[in-house]
């Protein structure tokens, strides 16, 4: 459905119990009523239900941290699956305002979280050297090939 390579083996979800054991791990999951990764391989893989899911707020919850696949009896890569689903969403504009806000600051200072007066003095009083500016020209060269080109020229 995209040029996208799937970052995840589709033959492997084939393998999918529904047990709900990803579900049932995921931290996410336990504070964020209505995420749930088991229902997405459903929909996604099983049920052919991509657009939906694409479409869906839902997704950016995950946090790639890889507990549901440590703990999935079948060892299947739902956080690749779910990055996979994510890129995809994002190229088609479904994208949260705060992480597009992550990635242009990234692009422009080439960290995402900006240094303080504070952390500055801190650094200085510990001894520590004075932070380098990064490369952002490299930096955002990296992002354009990454395919976000179009979400680092909007304003
Ligand atoms: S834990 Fe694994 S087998 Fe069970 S529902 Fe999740 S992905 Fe499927
Ligand atoms: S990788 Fe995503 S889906 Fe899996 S446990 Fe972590 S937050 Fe939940």
């Amino acid at each position: 459905m995209s040029g996208t390579p799937e970052l995840f083996n589709r033959k492997d979800f084939y393998r999918c119990l529904q047990c709900a054991i990803c579900t049932g791990s995921c931290p996410a999951a336990r504070v964020i009523e209505g995420f749930n990764p088991r229902e997405y391989i459903l929909k996604y893989i099983l049920y052919g239900e991509q657009e939906e899911l694409l479409k869906s707020d839902m997704i950016w919850c995950c946090t790639t941290c890889q507990i549901c696949q440590e703990r999935c009896p079948h060892g299947i890569d739902i956080s690749g699956f779910l990055i996979h689903i994510m890129n995809l969403a994002a190229e088609r504009g479904n994208l949260p305002e705060e992480i597009l806000k992550e990635i242009r600051l990234i692009a422009e200072t080439g960290r995402s979280i900006k240094p303080t007066a504070h952390t500055v003095r801190i650094r200085e009083e510990l001894g520590l050297k004075a932070l380098e500016q990064p490369d952002t020209e490299e930096i955002r060269n990296i992002l354009r090939e990454a395919g976000l080109k179009g979400m680092l020229d909007q304003k």
